[in-house]
Order: C-alpha cells, then structure tokens, then sequence
C-alpha cells in the first residue's frame, strides 16, 4: 500500500465540523471559472462523466508507482473527506501541479482537475483514476464515480472502510429523504438494543456479539457512523440483507 504507515489513521476527531462544511460547501467542482477554460472544460467533463461500477477499485500498478501519500497530505484529505469543493483558480497553485510542482497551464502543459480537492494536476499525478467521492455521496446521496488525481485515488481506496462519516454531525438531513438509510438506523437501534442484553447476560454472550461485528463493531457506540464501503453496501442493498 503506498499510503506511509500511520499517516492516515482514522479518527473521528479529524470529521469536519458542520460549519466547516457549510463554509466549503459550492454546486460541484467545475462550477467555477479558472484562466484557460479550453482546456479545462474538457478535463471537467471527463472528471464528471459517470461509469458503470461503483465500487472502489483496486489500486493498479500505474497507481502503485506513484510516490507515498505523506503526512501533510494525509490530513489535508482527511480534513475535506466529507466536504465539498471548489476550484480557486490555477494561479492559486502558481500555475503548479498539486501532486508534483510541476508546471502546468498556459504554455506549460495540460492539467486535469480532481474531483476530490478540486485542485489541478499534471498528467503524470492525475491519471484519469475513478473514485466515488464521499462529499456527493454525504451530500447528495450521489454514488457517480468521478475522475480523481492518483493520490486522491490512493488516499480513497485506503480509507474506504474506515468509520469515517458520522450523519449525525455531517449531515442528518439525509435520514429524511434517504429510506436506506433511515431503515439502517432504525435496524441498529434494534440491534443495539439486543446487544446490550446480551451484554448483561454473561461475558461470553458479550465477546460473542463483539466477535460477530467486529471490524464494525462501531455500529454498537455510534448509531449514525458509517465507512463508505458501507454506503457504498447501503446503496445496492448488500448492508440490508447481512
Ligand atoms: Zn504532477
């Protein structure tokens, strides 16, 4: 795995706050104009256009050659994992790829736009990868993979099962339009509810409940925390029937 060892540890400290996300929250990347529209235009259209799985998939060799994610890195995709984007610009990068330095715009070079930090990048750290991007789906219940730079693609696949999405701070709004989700959470509350009487049955009733969850035994202290492969099950009903 290229992301560094201990770099990404998930914790739900790192969440964004609601007004975090609130401040950050624009339409979509791509909304926005930037100096060389010709060419960006393109980039946009490819980074948005749907295709057909869903799922993450597996990092590739090409994305394997590519340098690990470091720490800086790390946080600062941790800090906007649920949060949507938006360009700025090139000149807010110095006409420089975010992944590399390079240059990139005008005569450098073309760029292409990650549809996760909506920053720019060369076509050597932006490869055209395809990623669910958690800020559509905790937003808009959107499940459209979209073109993301390669440490994007690192970072999202590295991530994907860790209970990295709380609705009841993100975004608790979507329990009201989404029956998936509404119908999960009241099915945990069901099984909390067993478990904590198994609990007080005996200690082996209780490691027992905890052996059967685990790795998502967090489904037992946080009713509204979810990783996104577990949306990602919510969505094509797989989390419903186990
Ligand atoms: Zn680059």
């Amino acid at each position: 795995m290229t992301v560094k060892n201990g770099s990404c540890n998930n914790s739900n400290s790192d969440l964004p706050s609601d007004r975090q996300l609130t401040d950050e929250c624009q339409p979509a990347a791509g909304s926005s104009k930037i100096s060389n529209e010709d060419e960006v235009e393109a980039e946009s259209d490819m980074m948005r256009s749907p295709v057909g799985s869903q799922d993450f998939e597996v990092v590739d060799d090409q994305l394997l050659m590519h340098e690990e994610l470091n720490d800086d890195t790390c946080d600062n995709f941790k800090s906007i994992y649920t949060t949507l984007t938006h360009e700025k610009g090139l000149p807010s990068q110095n006409y420089m790829c975010r992944g590399c330095s390079s240059p990139i715009g005008t005569i450098y070079g073309k760029f292409k736009v990650c549809a996760f930090d909506s920053r720019y990048y060369c076509a050597r750290c932006h490869s055209d990868d395809e990623a669910v991007v958690p800020a559509y789906v905790v937003n808009n219940w959107d499940f459209t993979p979209m073109k993301v730079s390669c440490a994007a693609k690192v970072f999202l696949v590295e991530m994907e099962n860790e209970p990295m999405i709380d609705f009841d701070v993100i975004n608790n709004n979507l329990y009201e339009y989404i029956a998936p989700l509404r119908l999960m959470y009241d099915k945990r509350k069901r099984l909390k509810y067993a478990a904590n009487y198994l609990f007080a049955c005996s200690e082996a009733s209780a490691n027992e409940v905890r052996s059967r969850l685990w790795p998502k035994d967090y489904v037992l202290t946080n009713l509204h925390l979810y990783s996104m492969q577990d949306l990602l099950q919510l969505q094509t009903g797989y989390l419903q029937s186990h």
